[in-house]
């Protein structure tokens, strides 16, 4: 019996587990239940009483190290198929990787939002679909103002005794639920999409973007808003441009301005973006109107402000030298991947 036992082990020791069908016929020779192992445990009972113990511990210790040996291979041959894989052919041109871009507008707007919060603005929004009272009453926008007409708003309710509801046709809104919100100081910018009524054409568009800003404190001046309008005009057009304030009219600021920086594109001799004059407008800008902070609950004699405001899409033509505003909204991909991240 013993005997046996050695000879089995020695074979079990030297049988070669390569592949899978090699496991099975290891498996059917020593370990299923009509196996050799199996033969030798029915074996037993002719074995003298007082030897049982020990030759059964013998082979149950063959049994375990048949055992153990199937569980092996298997494991070798599991991990032996994983590194294999399915066949790979190392020719195949790689995936693309889709990457996104921004939007031109978003740069431009981004590049604006950065020079602004590098200059302690926050940034404000606010709602497209605004109520009249904030895009004109509170701005001091009088009554028979011809912003307010059908013609340049679109209005979404228009009822007699009633707020308007339209769609805002400037940032300067935000400025006022701003005011309404929070106490000063105030310094905030309002990014934003604005809607107006007018003839759609390669120069406008029923939408556009502006930026606005506001900024109001104790003993803010003129003098103020211009340094904060050349930081911005040097970061973003250069640190040779020139500006030159034009008095103007807004309702909301008093006094106005309208300022324009040397054309950025001749350096101010004269082209024909800036028609010849040297100059291009950017923005509008104020202090912003005692009747506007009244309005909003902000006392005109403590605290004064200013405010400017500004077209982006304009920039964005320029600075990409895109000839038609509509190529901006109409989301082209063909137009868009030429402008990648
Ligand atoms: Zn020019």
């Amino acid at each position: 019996m013993e005997n046996s036992i050695r000879s089995l082990r020695e074979e079990i020791a030297a049988f070669r587990i390569g592949t899978a069908d090699e496991l099975e016929a290891f498996r059917l020779r020593f370990t299923v239940r009509k196996g050799l192992i199996a033969g030798l445990f029915a074996q037993l009972k002719s074995v003298d009483p007082a030897r049982r113990p020990e030759i059964g511990g013998q082979l149950n210790q063959l049994k375990a190290e048949a055992e153990s040996k199937i569980e092996e291979a298997s494991q070798a041959l599991v991990s032996e198929t994983k590194t294999a894989g399915p066949a790979i052919d190392l020719s195949l041109p790689g995936r693309r990787h889709f990457t996104g871009s921004e939007h031109p507008v978003q740069k431009v707007l981004g590049e604006m939002k950065q020079i602004f919060s590098d200059m302690g603005f926050t940034i404000a929004t606010g709602p497209e679909l605004e109520l009249g009272s904030y895009n004109f009453d509170m701005l001091n926008f009088p009554p028979d103002h011809p912003a307010r007409d059908m013609q340049d708003t679109f209005f979404v309710r228009h009822e007699e005794g009633e707020d308007d509801v339209l769609l805002r046709t400037h940032t300067s809104p935000v400025q006022v639920r701003v005011m309404l919100d929070r106490k000063p100081p105030i310094r905030v910018i309002c990014p934003g999409k604005v809607y107006r009524n007018e003839a759609i054409s390669a120069r406008s568009y029923c939408v556009f973007h502006q930026l606005e800003g506001l900024y109001i404190d104790k003993g803010v001046t003129f003098a103020d808003l211009k340094a904060t309008i050349y930081s911005f005009a040097r970061q973003m057009f250069g640190q040779d441009v020139k500006l030159r304030f034009r008095p103007s009219f807004f309702p909301f600021t008093e006094p106005s301005a309208e300022v324009d920086v040397t054309c950025y594109l001749c350096g101010g001799k004269g082209c024909r973006v800036c028609k010849k004059s040297g100059w291009l407008e950017i923005m509008g800008c104020g202090m912003v109107h005692p009747n506007v902070m009244r309005s909003a609950g902000i006392d005109p004699e403590e605290w004064s402000g200013y405010a400017f405001g500004m077209g982006v899409d304009r920039t964005v033509l320029l600075k990409y030298k895109i000839d038609d505003i509509r190529l901006l909204f109409e989301n082209d991909v063909r137009m868009l991947r030429q402008f990648p991240a």
